[in-house]
């Protein structure tokens, strides 16, 4: 009955460390409204899906991010 015995430590079970990373600067895609791409890899944001290691290995960005 007791519940002082669970984990409590749910920074490192819940994926915390892999939310999506949509904070990188993004440029508008010349003649294309809707679609957008990192400013310091230029792959599109559709590519990086939110994943910061979907950025180009040398993204400045990614980098910046990096632990
Ligand atoms: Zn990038």
């Amino acid at each position: 009955m007791s519940t002082a015995q669970q984990p409590q430590r749910f920074t490192e079970r819940a994926p915390y460390r892999d939310a999506f990373d949509i904070d990188y600067p993004q440029e508008n895609l010349e003649g294309q409204l809707h679609a957008y791409r990192c400013k310091a890899c230029k792959l599109a944001t559709t590519t990086i899906n939110g994943r910061l290691e979907n950025h180009k290995p040398d993204c400045a960005y990614r980098l910046s991010k990096a632990r």
